[in-house]
């Protein structure tokens, strides 16, 4: 037999205002998940939080408790009902309109005592596997700056600090239908996974995340660690990490919830040595540049109306379709579908020398339309000075708060600390934990009592 034991944490970070990650943490159905919300005043919360929730809802709907899911295709439908529910909020709300979010989430399937991970995964949030010391990226990024790097116009160097890597090509709620990739591995006792949002490998690179997860024993502060060193390397965005060991149990599983009347075939299962599993294999369809197309349109629609609602006035230099830009939106705002081509140039990203590129690649930005051009015109010429960049830095901070069918709690927002989720034993954790002191509940007082593994949810007060 095989279990899956996590332990999460998630943070606001040192710079927004508001916590848009969630965490699903749901050990007795051993499912683990993060999302980075996106879009509006809270619709990147709300979005988050009600994928993560109806993943949770969904996956209990098809099994018992103690079970390993049916199959990957379990988890990538959980997946696609996420995507629909947040799709028809956002429709219905206009509050809420336009808002998305990434989702990448692991799980236990197959056969009891045949047990393998299940990756699912849209949206640049990742997944990473430990496995005999070394950390492997399973997850591809649905990125802008990734498609790039597919295509040979960026290197994984350039699009790791590249302005505009938060635009995404894929993500949850914006359509009614999305393509979910999805990986089947062997359940090895011993490996560790890692889910994080891309608050984590932006701040703290990948040795340092090897290293902690080799040093750390425990999922939850190896996890919670992992959210320090990200607000340490300054903290720019929200950060959040699920940490999953596969953990070997032999003997019935001790599980306090009716075993069922198959747990002695599962027994019996258990001995026997799982068939070697197939190689990890992406879900593709065709199509796929015209989806990328289409989707780049509707975030040049999406971001005209944020640039209304927040009365942006930036314009930055970018690259689109190889070209040179001019860029009207933030280039790294928390809105994702926010940068819009107000200027394309027929200047080759692939024409200009390694210098020039380089300050492509630093997305000049400015106030002015009028001095975004002209930066563009002095790009064509040899001596290019880049002028002074100017920010502008909005702050608001709402808080809501929502219970779960299922007894578990969500909480989002500038002032919660929360509470990553007690409840009684079996319950789900959703949580997304903002940065502030003082939280409302001991940590100690959220210990889920009874509960057949390890809590896998983890107080929040920073420093804590
Ligand atoms: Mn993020």
């Amino acid at each position: 037999m095989t279990r899956l034991v996590g332990g999460a944490h998630s943070d606001v970070g040192q710079v927004r205002s508001n916590n848009q990650d969630a965490a699903l943490s749901d050990p007795a159905w051993s499912v683990f998940a993060v999302a980075d919300g996106m879009g509006g005043h809270r619709g990147g919360e709300v979005a988050s939080a009600l994928a993560l929730e109806t993943l949770s809802r969904q996956v209990r709907a098809t099994v018992a408790p103690e079970r390993p899911l049916d199959s990957v295709e379990t988890l990538v439908d959980a997946v696609l009902v996420a995507n629909e529910a947040v799709f028809a909020e956002a429709r219905t709300n206009s509050d809420l309109h336009g808002m998305g979010t990434t989702l990448c989430a692991v799980g236990l399937v197959g056969a009891a005592g045949q047990e393998h991970i299940a990756v699912v995964n849209v949206g640049d949030s990742r997944v990473y596997v430990l496995r005999d010391g070394e950390l492997a990226q399973l997850t591809e990024d649905h990125s802008l700056v990734q498609s790039l790097v597919r295509d040979g116009q960026l290197t994984a160097d350039e699009a790791a600090v590249h302005p505009q890597r938060n635009i995404l090509t894929r993500v949850i709620g914006v359509e009614p239908d999305v393509e979910v990739d999805w990986w089947e591995r062997p359940a090895v006792p011993g490996e560790r996974y890692l889910l994080c949002s891309d608050g984590l490998f932006n701040e703290v690179s990948d040795g340092r995340i090897a290293a902690t997860l080799r040093q750390l024993a425990d999922p939850t502060e190896a996890a919670r660690t992992l959210v320090s060193m990200a607000n340490d390397g300054g903290g720019r965005d929200n950060v959040t990490c699920v940490v999953v060991d596969v953990v070997g149990t032999d003997g019935p599983p001790a599980a306090p919830v009716d075993p069922g009347p198959t747990a002695a075939a599962a027994l019996a299962a258990g001995l026997v040595d799982p068939p070697p599993p197939p190689e990890p294999r992406p879900r593709r369809v065709t199509g796929r540049v015209v989806a990328f197309l289409a989707v780049l349109v509707l975030l040049g629609g999406a971001a005209v109306v944020a640039i209304r609602l927040w009365a942006r006035h930036n314009y930055f230099i970018g690259v689109h379709q190889g070209a040179v830009a001019v860029f009207q939106g933030r280039p790294d705002g928390v809105l994702w579908f926010d940068p819009e081509v107000v200027d394309a140039t027929d200047v080759s990203v692939a024409a200009l020398t390694p210098a020039q590129r380089e300050q492509v690649k630093e997305g000049f930005t400015t106030s002015s339309h009028a001095e975004a051009l002209n930066w563009v015109t002095l790009l064509t010429t040899p001596t290019t000075a880049p002028p002074a960049v100017t920010t502008t830095t909005t702050r608001s901070a709402t808080t809501t708060s929502t219970t779960l069918p299922g007894g578990g709690t969500t909480t989002t927002g500038a002032a919660a600390t929360t509470a990553p989720v007690a409840a009684p034993a079996g319950t789900p954790s959703v949580t997304s934990t903002a940065a502030a002191p003082a939280p409302a509940a001991a940590p100690e007082a959220l210990a889920v009592a009874g509960a057949p593994g390890p809590d896998t949810s983890a107080p929040s007060a920073p420093g804590a």
